[in-house]
């Protein structure tokens, strides 16, 4: 067996067992207070998965694994303008991903129409691993046009993406997760890579803390634009979107059907005209020094 083909069945193994340790950890050490039944909301995720699976396969990877195997034989992208050695060139190709996967994140918040698709992801009322599974098949679509952009623009050949990748399901697994590292623990990861903490601001229903901590892998892109933020402990959190706060607000048919239904304006609580939910100055983050 060559080292690509190990590598191909290695991965998803390491991917999958990822999965099921922080599953596991999520039952002895919970970072959040839980609403859901965990094997309920699980299963339901896992349904996502399928979904996710058949859509990545069907459709985009006939399109970016051919895709990046002729950038690699043209010399097409940034990179190939460098000429690097290629350890250096398939690093920064992976940086690089990263970095456009951040703004890509930013565009399915601030553009409509692919709102009404990462919606799904959102509104799901615990965060854990099984949200990493919980991407709409459609959300899923619409981001191949990007990745092929990703692709050509930046110089991807096929086997960074396919370590890209990998590394990708692990990172969102693991800031997905509900798993309570020690404090300085998370803190010395934070400095580089997205962590629970981190994450679970992210998916918070206040808005302001929504539109911060975007990145998926490094960090280092929040810093530089300035949208990292420490300061939410997590307990003080409820994961969700203000305006899809039920139970039947999350179930499948309704998940599924989401994007193609008339939208609710997603900052307030439907129907009793709650105000916008916020959070007093004076909470402290257990991720501040
Ligand atoms: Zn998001």
């Amino acid at each position: 067996m060559s080292r690509g083909s190990w590598w191909r069945v290695l991965a998803p193994v390491a991917v999958g067992g990822a999965f099921l340790v922080f599953t596991a950890l999520e039952r002895r050490v919970p970072l959040r207070r839980v609403r859901e039944a965990k094997w309920r909301h699980v299963s339901r995720n896992i349904v996502f998965a399928g979904a996710a699976a058949a859509t990545v396969n069907l459709l985009e990877r006939p399109v970016v694994e051919p895709l990046a195997k002729a950038v690699d034989r043209r010399r097409c992208g940034v990179l190939y303008l460098c000429r690097l050695p290629r350890p250096l060139h398939v690093v920064l190709a992976i940086v690089l991903l990263d970095y456009t996967l951040y703004a890509w994140h930013v565009l399915t918040h601030r553009v409509p129409w692919l709102w009404r698709f990462h919606l799904v992801h959102h509104v799901d009322r615990d965060l854990d691993a099984s949200t990493a599974l919980r991407f709409h098949a459609g959300e899923l679509a619409l981001s191949i046009p990007w990745r092929a952009m990703q692709i050509a623009a930046i110089g991807v050949p096929a086997d960074a993406l396919l370590i890209w990748q990998n590394l990708l399901l692990l990172s969102i697994f693991f800031h997905h997760s509900n798993v309570e590292l020690p404090v300085g623990v998370e803190r010395l990861l934070a400095r580089l890579i997205v962590t629970p903490r981190l994450h679970g601001i992210h998916h918070s229903i206040v808005p302001a803390e929504t539109n911060s901590n975007w990145s998926s892998g490094f960090t280092v892109w929040d810093r530089l634009h300035g949208t990292l933020r420490f300061d939410v402990p997590q307990q003080a959190i409820t994961i969700g979107v203000p305006a899809y706060p039920a139970p039947a607000d999350v179930t499948l048919a309704n998940s599924f059907a989401l994007p193609f239904r008339p939208q609710r304006p997603w900052r307030t609580f439907p129907g009793d005209g709650e105000p916008e939910p916020h959070r007093p100055a004076t909470t402290v983050s257990e991720l501040v020094p």
